[in-house]
């Protein structure tokens, strides 16, 4: 599995269409201060499902969307889509390219795609999920973060060990199985009270 390119538009200072490709091998980013560096690795963690708008330096989400310059108006639609060579099936699909498209307009109105298919949040958290690559993983150690791991409460630093090791996911879906089953109880006991209430 390897990041093939990601492509930017209209995205914080990214007003134009951009696409980085990236080579096999390390890659670096550089520029001078402000020229949106942070931006780059923010766009990647909000295609891959960021939901937190105070993580992606903003008070709203509808601030990841360009707000004008001295030389250009605002825009009213965001677009960031990721791309990764898939072809050893490192990430848990059938496809050889995986392309993650995230869309957010000033309306609120937001949309999701993976290989230009429409899909829910859910379906991009589950796709990385266990990858290491998910929006929490390790893949993206932003400054700080590692101060962070180590000063954590126990209990936050097993959750990143949880999401090293592949076990999130199936922590998730039991979660999910023991609220079906909670609701499920809950409902034959209604059940039974109303026989009771007819016997
Ligand atoms: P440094 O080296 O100082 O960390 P950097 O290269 O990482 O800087 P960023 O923090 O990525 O730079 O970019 C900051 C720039 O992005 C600022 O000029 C800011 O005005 C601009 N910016 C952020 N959000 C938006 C937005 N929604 N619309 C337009 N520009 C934005």
């Amino acid at each position: 599995m390897r990041l093939i390119s990601l492509e930017i538009n209209g995205f914080k200072s990214f007003a134009q269409k951009t696409k980085i490709e990236f080579m096999p091998g390390m890659t670096g980013i550089v520029g001078p201060n402000g020229s949106g560096k942070s931006n780059i690795i923010e766009a990647v963690r909000w295609v891959m499902g960021e939901q937190s708008a105070k993580d992606l330096r903003g008070d709203r989400m509808a601030d990841v969307i360009f707000s004008g310059s001295s030389t250009r108006k605002s825009l009213n639609r965001a677009e960031v889509s990721i791309t990764f060579d898939n072809s050893d099936h490192y990430i848990n699909s059938d496809f050889n390219e995986i392309r993650v498209t995230r869309q957010l307009y000033r309306s609120g109105e937001s949309q999701y795609m993976i290989n230009n298919q429409e899909c829910r949040l859910k379906d991009v958290t589950e796709l990385f999920m266990d990858s290491g690559l998910g929006r929490e993983s390790f893949s993206i150690i932003s400054q700080g973060r590692v101060e962070e791991i180590f000063n954590g409460k126990p209990a936050d630093r097993r959750k990143v060990i949880e999401e090293v090791a592949g076990v999130s996911k199936y922590k998730k879906n039991k979660d999910t199985a023991e609220k079906r089953l909670n609701d499920t109880n809950d409902n034959l006991n209604r059940v039974n009270d109303i026989l009771a209430e007819l016997e």
